[in-house]
């Protein structure tokens, strides 16, 4: 059954195709666009998520059940007890991102990634950071800047009077917030717009690759070497095999580490600790918002700003503004940050023994992740900055200790009248990163070299990440991936 133009149902998984990418998330649909735009035909995305709509989800309640954590994952601490990225809705986390866009640092780029993908990002053309801001940017003009509630007004004076030492910029966002009844809501772009026809401009009119709803990888099924297919689980119990030339991991870090290293085994590599694991380091303070200020930040269409720390603290300063549903305005002023290498997470598999079930079934992975000393120290760091801008605001501060995410922190500071401070824990970020970096799992494009026709996509393959947002980077490797899957 069609469920809409281009997207199938399970009882439409084809026997096979020439390309199959697996995850039909911001790196899964920008890898498949990329390949169709390249002239690449019989592309087929699966994904366990159902079909919850086209446009951005945002806030707005999931109607549609989504399907279970799978039961090979867990965690060994309070860090990534949600499992970022192992379900979701299809389109994945592009359906509820935020938009920001931001390059990872030139230093980061020349330090720690391969040449050959660092210098494509920073250059010019497609799969580099200027085209795809430029392009998204246009995207948010065309779709986003006739929106009823815009107001130029601008708090920025108002703050360097405050903080003249900070440099304040918008955020550039392919999207935009609103003030919906019971909180703020963030519409941004997703590659899954391009089936509903309202997309990136390039893709006006392209041939479609076939999107399933329902099918989860079990594994990657090769031969002599190279891919074979992919191994489905159907949401009605079965198991079905699909053959495919090439095959594209694009499931989220965690099961692309899982479904990597579990065709890595098949090839005779059997890895079972895959190290460099790492999520962006989240804390900051919910402050109760001083009322003259208040009202004309919540009106400014510049709600939410940023400040570049990256060469001093490898970190960003971001602050934006929450007022909708609230019964004062609330600023978060909150630090995002590298963790600090060497990266200790990790994620660990334990191998069934198939010659006891006979069966190609899905490793048990487990996520180990904590903040290091340096991690700890470096928050303190920070804080001690952010406790001057809120001097500067004349704010107290009750200090919280322990995780907490923004949320209790911003109903406790307005229950107090004081700033509160947070720190999330790991993996609620979802920028986990690392795993299978290029350069030294993967070749240009995420190639694997150990397994033909094989590639790696998103945040899985970055070598650091760097104190950037990953979806500017997701997308732009979208390119790289597509050009050497065709050969360009
Ligand atoms: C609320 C929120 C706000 C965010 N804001 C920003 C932001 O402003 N800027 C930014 O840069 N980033 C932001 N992010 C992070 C960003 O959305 C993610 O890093 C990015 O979308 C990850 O893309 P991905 O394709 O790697 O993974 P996902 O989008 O998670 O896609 C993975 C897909 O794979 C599917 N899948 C999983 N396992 C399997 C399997 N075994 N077989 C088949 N399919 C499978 C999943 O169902 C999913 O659809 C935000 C995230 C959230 C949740």
């Amino acid at each position: 059954m069609r469920i809409s133009e281009g997207i199938h149902s399970q009882a439409e998984i084809p026997e096979g195709c020439s390309v199959l990418v697996v995850g039909a998330g911001m790196s899964g649909l920008g890898t498949a666009l990329e390949l169709s735009e390249r002239g690449a035909r019989d592309i087929v995305v699966v994904d366990p998520g159902p079909f919850t709509g086209f446009e951005h989800r945002s806030r707005t309640p999931n109607t549609v059940p989504l399907p279970d954590t799978p039961p090979w994952w867990r965690s060994a601490s309070p860090h990534y007890a949600e499992l970022p990225g192992v379900t979701g809705p299809l389109g994945g986390r592009s359906r509820c991102w935020h938009g920001v866009l931001l390059p990872v640092s030139r230093r980061v780029l020349e330090r720690h990634w391969p040449n050959d993908t660092a210098d494509r990002l920073l250059a010019e053309g497609p799969g580099s950071y200027r085209a795809v801001t430029e392009e998204l940017l246009d995207w948010r003009r065309t779709c986003g800047d006739a929106r009823p509630d815009r107001a130029p007004d601008d708090p920025r004076e108002e703050l360097r009077a405050l903080w003249p030492d900070l440099s304040l910029e918008p955020v550039p966002q392919a999207g935009w917030s609103v003030d919906g009844p019971d909180g703020r809501l963030v519409w941004a772009y997703s590659p899954l717009m391009a089936w509903a026809h309202r997309g990136l401009a390039r893709h006006a009119g392209l041939e479609l690759p076939r999107v399933v709803s329902g099918p989860r990888a079990i594994s990657v099924l090769v031969e002599a070497g190279s891919v074979r297919g992919v191994r489905l689980a159907t949401p009605d119990g079965g198991i079905r095999e699909v053959r495919a030339d090439v095959v594209v991991l694009a499931a989220g870090t965690l099961e692309n580490t899982r479904l990597c290293a579990q065709a890595l085994a098949e090839a005779g590599d059997a890895v079972t600790r895959w190290p460099g694991l790492n999520d962006h380091v989240t804390h900051g303070y919910a402050v109760p918002l001083p009322s003259a200020l208040a009202e004309r930040w919540t009106r400014s269409d510049h709600r939410f700003l940023w400040s570049d720390h990256e060469e001093e603290l490898n970190a960003n300063l971001f602050m934006e503004v929450h007022a909708a549903g609230l019964a004062e305005p609330v600023l978060d002023l909150w630090w995002m940050a590298q963790q600090e290498e060497p990266f200790r997470d990790e994620v660990r598999f334990d191998p069934p023994d198939r010659t006891a079930s006979g069966e190609d079934t899905a490793w048990a992975g487990q996520v180990t992740a904590s903040f290091s000393p340096a991690d700890e120290e470096e928050i303190r760091r920070r804080d001690e900055i952010t406790g001057k801008l809120l001097e500067a605001l004349d704010v107290g501060i009750a200090e919280e200790r322990g995780l907490v995410d923004f949320d209790p922190a911003a109903k406790a500071a307005l229950a107090t009248g004081t700033a509160h401070h947070y720190v999330s824990r790991l993996g609620t970020a979802d920028h986990e990163a690392g795993t299978v970096p290029l350069g030294r799992r993967l070749d240009f494009g995420g190639r694997s070299p150990s397994v033909g026709n094989l590639f790696v996509t998103g945040p899985a393959t970055f070598p650091t990440a760097g104190a950037a947002n990953p979806s500017l980077t997701i997308l732009a490797l979208a390119a790289h991936t597509a050009e050497a899957i065709t050969g360009g």
